[in-house]
């Protein structure tokens, strides 16, 4: 459903990503692993929208997301795709971003009722699903700031899912997370990928968990993709060193 075909990115002068091809398939979980600064981020916002390439494709559902003016400028190829894009894509950050003066339950509502037009009865019912199904059934009409990092984190979890995305994006969500509270958010997750139907892109610190649920591994340095392939192949690669040295760290 996602194929990235030589996409490059620079920030002013400094090259991030270095030709990047990639491909998502329906319901494939794929976890990115690599050292800080290789334009992880990067990769997972382009697929949000929130950034477009300096060259390359991004193709989702078989069209082409940007257009090359020619003054070289890339424009959205049809405005309708990429809002239709954004719309199939849940992002989950390292922070939760969550609206503090709102309940968890009136966070989770908000979008499919301002952006998706939907009724707000089904909206609510659907919002305390998803709350139910990450463990805050009972926390409905709570404020973030009475949760802890780890149920925030899952309330932006609960809101992701509420839309009904085909694709679930998750950048390092338990990097800024007490580390007894980590295991709880990856917890969901599991579920989450264990139902099996929505694509997930995780980028990860977490080895085991990646190992765990990943059905491909990338290993992103230096801009390129210098590794890929099972958990299996990729954890057990001695070949390369970056990768090796990289992995030594998590052991
Ligand atoms: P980390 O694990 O530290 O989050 P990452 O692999 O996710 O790293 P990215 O966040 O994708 O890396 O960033 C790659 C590089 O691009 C970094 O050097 C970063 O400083 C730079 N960068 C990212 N976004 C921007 C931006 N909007 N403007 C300028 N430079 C940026």
């Amino acid at each position: 459903i996602v194929r990235y075909e030589n996409v490059h990115k620079s920030f002013g002068a400094v090259e991030v990503l270095k030709g990047i091809n990639l491909d998502l398939k329906q319901a494939e979980k794929v976890a990115v692993i690599g050292p800080s600064g290789s334009g992880k981020t990067t990769i997972i916002r382009m697929l949000m929208t929130l950034e477009e390439p300096t060259s390359g494709e991004i193709i989702v559902d078989g069209k082409n997301l940007w257009h090359m003016e020619k003054n070289g400028q890339l424009v959205p190829a049809n405005e309708k795709h990429l809002r239709q894009v954004r719309g199939d894509i849940g992002m989950v950050f390292q922070h939760f971003n969550l609206f503090p003066h709102m309940t968890i339950l009136e966070n989770c509502m908000t979008a499919p009722i301002h952006v998706q037009k939907e009724d707000k009865k089904s909206a609510k019912e659907r919002s305390i699903e998803m709350l139910e199904k990450v463990g805050l059934g009972d926390k409905l009409g709570n404020y973030p700031s009475q949760l802890s990092g780890g149920q925030k984190q899952r309330v932006a979890m609960a809101r992701a899912l509420v839309m009904r995305p085909k694709i679930m994006l998750f950048d390092e969500v338990t990097s800024a997370l007490d580390p007894e509270l980590v295991e709880e958010v990856l917890e969901v997750i599991r579920d989450i990928a264990h139902e099996g139907r929505m694509a997930m892109v995780l980028v990860t610190h977490e080895m085991e968990f990646a190992r765990d649920i990943a059905d491909r591994v990338l290993f992103l340095d230096g801009g390129v993709i210098a590794e890929q392939g099972s958990p299996e192949e990729v954890f057990g690669n001695s070949e390369n060193k970056r990768l090796e040295s990289f992995l030594r760290r998590f052991r």
